[in-house]
C-alpha cells in the first residue's frame, strides 16, 4: 500500500472488527471495538509494558484466532488481571481480567498490534493509574508521575 492509498483505511470511530497480532505471526486475533475509546495509562505496569495504548471490550468481542500455545501471561500475584505476550517474538498483545468497578470481565488490546490502524490518527484518553485515580476517568492530556499537590 502506498502512502496515498486510502482504500484500505479503516474507520477509527464506531464499532468495527479489526485484525491484529504479534510481530512474528504466531499470535493472531480479531476484536470488535470502538477506537474512540483508546486510552493510555501511567501506572507502573502499563509503563513497563509499553505506552502504545489500549482499548477495552467485553471478552466475547475478542477472538483469539491462533497462538494459544505461543502466548505467555504475566500478572501480579493475586491479581485477576494479566498481560499476554508472544513467547516467540515478545510482543505484548493484550490484557485481560476482571475489574468490577469498570464493568467486570474485559479484554484490552494494544492498538499498536492492530493491522492497518495508524495510531497517529487516534485520539488517546489518559488514565492516572499510577495514583489509582480511576474515579477521575481518562482526560485528554497525560497525567504526571508526580501526584498533584
Ligand atoms: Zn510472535
Amino acid at each position: 500500500m502506498t502512502q496515498n492509498d486510502l482504500s484500505k483505511t479503516l474507520p477509527l470511530r464506531g464499532l468495527h472488527t479489526y485484525a491484529g497480532g504479534c510481530l512474528c505471526g504466531a499470535v493472531r486475533y480479531e476484536a470488535t471495538v470502538d477506537l474512540a475509546g483508546v486510552t493510555r495509562c501511567n501506572c507502573t505496569i502499563c509503563m513497563k509494558y509499553g505506552y502504545g495504548g489500549g482499548v477495552g471490550m467485553k471478552p466475547d468481542a475478542f477472538r483469539l484466532l491462533k497462538g494459544q500455545d505461543a502466548l505467555k501471561k504475566y500478572g501480579r500475584d493475586g491479581s485477576p488481571n494479566t498481560r499476554s505476550f508472544c513467547g516467540r517474538c515478545g510482543v505484548v498483545c493484550y490484557g485481560d481480567g476482571d475489574v468490577p468497578e469498570l464493568g467486570g470481565k474485559f479484554v484490552s488490546i494494544y492498538v499498536n498490534t492492530l493491522d492497518d490502524v495508524d495510531p497517529s490518527l487516534l485520539t488517546f484518553g489518559y488514565w492516572d493509574g499510577r495514583h489509582d485515580n480511576w474515579a477521575a476517568g481518562p482526560r485528554p492530556t497525560p497525567w504526571p508521575f508526580q501526584a498533584a499537590a
